[in-house]
């Protein structure tokens, strides 16, 4: 999913943290992504309010669907070491 940057126009990415990832698998790195901030090649880091108001209410959407994923990958796990812990 990409944006365009409020300054030059280019295609602005989610900033991506290792660490987040390292730390909590792909759910960390989902909630990392869904919270944080967008980053320009050009300009550097940009916040969200420099976006136009329906690139906000986009990303917004954007965030919610990664939670929700996040969400899902978080319970499925759980089932899974349910399942494992109630083997014999
Ligand atoms: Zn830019």
């Amino acid at each position: 999913m990409a944006y365009q940057c409020p300054r030059c126009g280019q295609n602005v990415e989610r900033a991506s943290s290792p660490g987040a990832a390292v730390a909590g698998g792909l759910v960390g790195a989902l909630i990392y992504g869904a919270f944080g901030s967008f980053r320009c090649c050009q300009c550097g880091p940009i916040a969200k309010e420099e976006f136009p108001p329906e690139v906000q209410s986009k990303m917004t959407a954007g965030s919610a669907g990664m939670i929700a994923v996040a969400v899902v990958i978080f319970v499925i796990a759980c089932f899974i070491l349910v399942a494992i812990n109630s083997m014999p």
